[in-house]
């Protein structure tokens, strides 16, 4: 309080001693008439020790409450947990493939992230990464006693308080919990009443429990004023206040609703894709695209007539993917059925095609359009397939067709 209110009446003082002589010279110029020395200047000098007791007296002044939303107190320590937990995650899942014997030290990798953060944050800045983007730092309310809760410019944390905060929050909560584990392991909850190692396993318990009761009733006063968040920060004196006041105090939710966009288009599209036809429409695009007579010069119209032309295309891709060559018995013609155009193909390869991409396919030996198959009757070519069938002599093929033929 005392360096704080001696601070600003030292400095007031010497700016004013600046400025006068300028504002005495700009009375002379544009009053020439008036009298060498300013009229006002014995006064000002009289008025010179009252103003001082009143700067001095500034900090013992009612001034307007400083209030901080205490939602964004909370949530940018919200915010440092889930921080802290994402990169404990990803520490885990990159020691997950290596020997579980990590898992001993777990604590002390914890410690080390809670260090690496606290010193990059709350170290250099003054502010935890929750609280930098809740628009928070830490001031030294040391600094800022009575009437001074409300001054513009916030005192920045002392070195002594950073290196404390840092001391208690990760290195107190390293050692309690190393203490805790030990203590267990070994059991010395269940020794007898008068045992040292008892009696200071019942002492730790009597501290948890007493540092619980402050946690609680230390939370009670924050939510009554909203000063100090935690016990260490009520203990050295660090509160909360706004990095930029004149910024909007309100939470900005620009993420949360960019996020919400973006998972409710995403939801839409993968309701969305399967109900378009994609085959029909890569069809309609190349029809529009590719000219007629390119189509109908690349087709496969020099395969033997006994040969499915989609049986062929399906088994060239294959073939050329796998690099074997296409055998002649597996592209036959199974179940013979008729294009509009005349060219006849597998019941089950035209039809699954018309049924695919909905009366656009082109014929692949002349590019016509099909639109309609009947029944194959002609014997000639029938007899041919017949021949061959028996020579592969694949029942299970046949029954394939007996079956598909009634339907
Ligand atoms: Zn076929
Ligand atoms: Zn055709």
């Amino acid at each position: 309080m005392s360096t704080a209110s001696t601070k600003t009446t030292e400095q007031k003082p010497a700016t004013v001693n600046n400025t006068q002589p300028e504002n005495a010279k700009l009375v002379q110029n544009n009053v020439a008439s008036e009298s060498e020395s300013a009229f006002w200047k014995n006064d000002w000098i009289r008025a010179q020790n009252t103003l001082s007791s009143i700067r001095r007296s500034l900090s013992s002044f009612p001034s307007p409450p400083l209030r901080i939303l205490r939602v964004s107190q909370l949530d940018a320590d919200l915010l440092d947990t889930e921080l802290f937990a994402m990169l404990k995650e990803q520490l885990w899942q990159a020691f997950s493939l290596l020997d579980p014997y990590y898992k001993r030290y777990e604590l002390e990798l914890m410690a080390i992230i809670q260090f690496i953060l606290y010193r990059f944050s709350i170290y250099e800045t003054g502010a935890s990464f929750g609280a930098q983007l809740q628009n928070l730092k830490y001031r030294n309310e040391k600094m800022h006693n009575g009437g001074l809760q409300s001054t513009a410019n916030d005192a920045p944390l002392s070195k002594m308080q950073r290196m404390l905060f840092g001391l208690f929050t990760i290195g107190g909560q390293y050692v309690w919990a190393k203490v805790n584990r030990l203590v267990t392991a070994f059991s010395w909850g269940d020794l007898a009443e008068n045992d040292p190692r008892k009696i200071f396993w019942t002492s730790l318990q009597k501290l948890e429990h007493l540092y619980y009761t402050s946690v609680l009733i230390n939370f009670l006063v924050f939510l009554y004023d909203g000063r100090y968040r935690t016990l260490v920060e009520r203990m050295l004196s660090m509160r909360l206040v706004y990095a930029r006041r004149v910024m909007n105090r309100q939470i900005s939710f620009e993420f949360l609703n960019r996020q919400l966009i973006w998972h409710t288009f995403t939801e839409f599209l993968l309701f969305l894709v399967p109900l378009i036809n994609l085959r029909k429409l890569k069809n309609k695009i190349t029809h529009t695209l590719i000219p007629e007579s390119y189509i109908k010069s690349h087709t496969l119209a020099f395969l033997p007539s006994h040969i499915c032309a989609i049986c062929h295309e399906n088994q060239s891709s294959y073939a050329a993917s796998a690099g074997v060559s296409i055998s002649s018995s597996s592209t036959k013609v199974n179940n013979p059925y008729e294009t509009n155009c005349g060219h006849v193909y597998c019941y089950y390869c035209i039809k699954s095609k018309l049924i695919l991409d909905g009366g656009m396919w082109r014929c692949l030996r002349c590019g016509e359009e099909v639109n309609e198959i009947r029944r194959f009757d002609n014997k000639v070519v029938e007899m041919e397939v017949e021949e061959e069938e028996e020579r592969v002599d694949d029942t299970s093929q046949e029954k394939d067709y007996q079956s598909t033929d009634n339907e």
